[in-house]
């Protein structure tokens, strides 16, 4: 079939149909590797009509590992990309990138890219305005008025009375922080370097958290899971937010401390916690966060990438790692985000 010794995975290309033809022209085919349990099952199918040019592949099983050229994945099995000799691209199909940089066997070099889909920040940004209107209207207090068949009425405040801390202000961030602000909300927010907004109070670094937390009615958190955020939210910080605040936690679940969240809930001093994610997923049936009267639970849907809206950055980053360039929104593995 080729000329030259007869190697294993050429004798293997062979008889796998699809390689056929490109073995017998002597063409090498260029495999974009597709590996997702969990997102949208259109996204293989997506990216094949985006890039015919490229075969899009979902398992390694038949094709030499030099022929894959570039990544695609979520939460992939640690060791999968360790052979890919030629990988020039990883794109991490989400924005968050902890569970991937968390695999001790990552190639070394290849740039690792994360996901920024204006489809995601829209849904997020619905999402935490929802829930901050509805904790800011207090809805957690009328419906169990309602379950113990009380007429209790809670005065409707305007937006601009309660201020809304967003941790983090990156892509999503930043989104939830200006929606909220343009809605009425008082604005501040938060972040490892510093940042300069018309329109709210920034705060930067650990040496302005307190200051920060203290303004909090609401605070939301959207940093990523990184050494310095884990455990960031614990009984410390917890002690040191305003009488009565109450959090919305839609980045990661071990950026809370569960045990002291549970003790600032039922102590009084943090009114209500909406969660989104949380350390196991699914969230146990017996976890007490389930039946706890002061907790909001949504099942990590607060948003989700979009084939439709994000298809364009994942074409984009193929062809600009495959042409040399730098791939959009790479990850600093060092940061860890
Ligand atoms: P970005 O990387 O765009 O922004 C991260 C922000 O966090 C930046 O402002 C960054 O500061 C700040 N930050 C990072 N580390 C620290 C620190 N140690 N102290 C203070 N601030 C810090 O991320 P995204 O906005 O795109 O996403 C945020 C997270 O949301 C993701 O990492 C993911 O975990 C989560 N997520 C959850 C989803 C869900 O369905 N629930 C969906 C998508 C994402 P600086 O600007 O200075 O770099």
């Amino acid at each position: 079939l080729t000329p030259g010794p007869v190697n294993e995975n050429r004798v293997r290309i062979a008889f796998q149909p699809d390689y056929m033809a490109t073995v017998m022209t002597g063409s090498r085919p260029q495999v974009i590797l597709f590996h997702s349990e969990a997102s949208d099952p259109r996204w293989p199918d997506a990216i094949q009509r985006a890039l015919p040019e490229f075969e899009v592949r979902r398992t390694l099983d038949g094709i030499p590992p030099e022929d894959v050229v570039a990544a695609v994945v979520w939460k992939h099995p640690s060791g999968m990309l360790e052979s890919l000799s030629n990988l020039r691209l990883i794109q991490v199909l989400g924005a968050g990138v902890d569970h991937f940089l968390a695999d001790p066997r990552l190639p070394r070099g290849v740039p690792i890219a994360r996901l920024v889909d204006p489809g995601l920040a829209a849904r997020m940004t619905e999402y935490v305005l929802l829930q901050t209107l509805a904790l800011h209207r207090r809805l957690d207090e009328t419906a169990k008025a309602q379950r113990e068949r009380r007429w209790t009425f809670i005065h409707p405040a305007p937006p601009e009375r309660c201020c809304v801390g967003v941790l983090g202000l990156g892509q999503l961030g930043l989104s939830c922080a200006s929606t909220l602000s343009a809605f009425g909300f008082k604005v501040v927010g938060w972040s490892r370097s510093r940042k300069h907004r018309p329109k709210f109070d920034t705060y930067a670094g650990q040496d302005e958290l307190a200051e920060f937390r203290r303004r909090c009615d609401v605070l939301v958190l959207l940093l990523p899971l990184t050494a310095q955020t884990c455990g960031l939210v614990d009984a410390g910080f917890l002690e040191d937010i305003r009488e009565g605040a109450t959090l919305i936690n839609v980045a990661r679940g071990a950026l809370i401390d569960e045990a002291a969240l549970i003790a600032a809930l039922d102590g009084g001093r943090l009114r209500h916690a909406v969660l989104d994610v949380f350390q196991q997923e699914p969230l146990p049936a017996d976890h007490p966060f389930w039946a706890h009267p002061r907790i909001t639970v949504t099942p990590h849907n607060s948003s989700a990438t979009n084939p439709d809206t994000a298809i364009g950055q994942i074409t984009e980053n193929i062809r600009r790692a495959l042409s040399g360039l730098a791939p959009l929104h790479v990850v600093d593995p060092r940061a860890g985000y």
